[in-house]
């Protein structure tokens, strides 16, 4: 079995677990799912049919992403093709000769998909260390720490805090937190039947049961819980099926007692639409919010998780990258997961290149504008064919005028920075900057191809 496919199978596992389907389903969408090619951001995976490949497109992508993050240690962007296009692709190529072949990979890059593969199984942990949603693992700050007690209270004494109704933005520690409780109820009681499901399973679970007439197991199943999770609730807007039968099930728990707990990316009220009666419930909870982390609590998470891979960072770097990530947790560990890959693979010093690497391929609209500036100079210069300083420079030919301008344009629209400040970076007082933008924007209306060559730049500064 060669590596890939050892990757392969390891995420068939994880996703039979996580979707908790069964065989035939399982075989149906996954079985002949395999991973075709992998780097360190991107997982290209085949499929039979192009039906299956729509079906794993929409429903199952974010799972199959989350599983296969799991296996390797780190997220990379999901790619699905189906085989029985690709053919047809390939019998056309055939008959029309003329048209270049696509190029096969480089061996460049079958070297690094190899050491890449190898890094990944030797050095990543199967499932990452942090991704161990524990009590302990959840670094405490002011933005979270009530939220944190209240969790920990319901964890030990189920049925106190109930319902319980968690919600923040997105990438804050919800499910982290919601894990904790099951990972704290599952050591210490022992007995309880805890049901989780994220809100969209729960749908799909009771879609399917009414599909196969199976719905009394169905909830039977919910009903005879003693401590039920649902991640995600919001998604539970305008279905209204879903409401329902989530109603009765809440109803049903509730009044015997047993431990509801939700998570939400907004409070109640902004859940729309939504039945009063359910919003009734919901506003009756528990409610605890998590909110952004501050400075302090972000460099605290990024020690620690660095710690925890042992990939060296000093407070400095620590500082830098707290910094410039505000306030997703889950993009502050994606930026650390990945720069430990790189460090791993390439045995690359960790140190503010590499940080601010990752951060634009993580988040491309994230670049601070001096590094803009930069980039916008040189991806114009090289277009351009005339150098940085000439462009920073008071000659006026025209090639150097027109970059000039160019950039100026750019850097108006890229960055937030102020005119009198862009015109320190070119020497000249505002009012020549406004001639630039002015000159840019009569270019885009009237010559052709300009607006695209402009929009092609952005896109290669941008890194997307
Ligand atoms: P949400 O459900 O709110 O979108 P998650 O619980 O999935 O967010 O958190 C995103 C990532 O950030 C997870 O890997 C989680 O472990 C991590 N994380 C969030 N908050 C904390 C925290 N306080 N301490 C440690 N890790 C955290
Ligand atoms: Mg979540």
């Amino acid at each position: 079995m060669d590596e890939l496919s050892g990757i392969s199978e390891a995420l068939k596992e994880a996703l039979r677990e996580k979707t908790d389907s069964t065989n035939t389903t399982f075989d149906l969408w996954f079985g002949e799912l395999n991973i075709t090619s992998l780097t360190e951001d991107t997982a290209v995976l085949s499929t039979p049919t192009k039906l299956r490949k729509n079906i794993l497109s929409t429903r199952f992508k974010k799972v199959i992403s989350e599983c296969l993050a799991e296996v390797i240690g780190f997220d990379v962007k999901i790619e699905i093709f189906s085989l029985d296009e690709k053919e047809k692709e390939e019998e056309k190529k055939e008959e029309e000769p003329i048209e270049e072949k696509r190029t096969e990979q480089s061996p460049e890059d079958k070297e690094k998909e190899k050491a890449i593969i190898q890094v990944l199984k030797d050095k990543a942990p199967k499932k990452s260390i942090l991704d161990e949603y524990t009590f302990d693992n959840f670094v405490e700050g002011e933005s979270n720490k009530f939220a944190k007690t209240v969790c920990y209270a319901a964890a030990r004494y189920p049925g106190e805090q109930n319902p319980l109704f968690i919600h923040g933005h997105s990438g804050l520690g919800k499910t982290h937190l919601l894990y904790a409780i099951m990972h704290y109820m599952k050591t210490n009681h022992k007995g309880l039947k805890i049901v989780y499901r994220t809100c969209e399973s729960f749908m799909n679970e009771l879609i399917d049961s009414i599909g196969n007439r199976t719905t009394s197991a169905f909830k039977e199943k919910y009903r005879s819980a003693d401590v039920l999770l649902i991640d995600d609730i919001q998604f539970i807007s305008g279905k209204e099926s879903t409401q329902e039968e989530f109603f009765h099930t809440f109803s049903a728990l509730y009044e015997s007692d047993k431990q509801i707990i939700m998570t939400s990316d907004r409070p109640p009220r902004e859940i729309n639409p939504l039945t009063e009666r359910l919003r009734t419930r919901f506003e009756g909870s528990v409610i605890v919010e998590v909110l952004p982390p501050s400075f302090e609590l972000r460099t605290a998470i990024i020690k620690k998780k660095a710690d925890q891979l042992g990939l060296p960072m000093d407070n400095s770097l620590v500082n830098y990258m707290a910094e410039r990530l505000n306030n997703n947790i889950r993009q502050i560990e994606g930026v650390i997961k990945k720069v430990y890959a790189l460090y791993s693979l390439y045995e690359t010093d960790v140190d503010r290149d590499t940080i601010e690497q990752v951060i634009s391929i993580v988040d491309p609209g994230n670049i601070p504008n001096d590094i803009l500036v930069d980039r916008i100079l040189s991806a114009v210069s090289k277009k351009h064919g005339v150098s940085v300083d000439d462009i920073k420079s008071k000659k006026k030919t025209d090639s150097i005028a027109n970059a000039r301008h160019m950039c100026i344009y750019i850097i108006k629209r890229l960055t937030d920075l102020p005119l009198k400040e862009i015109g320190n970076i070119f020497k000249r007082d505002h009012s020549t900057i406004h001639f630039s933008v002015n000159k840019v924007e009569t270019y885009i209306k009237t010559k052709n191809n300009y607006e695209k060559e402009i929009n092609e730049l952005i896109k290669e500064i941008k890194g997307i």
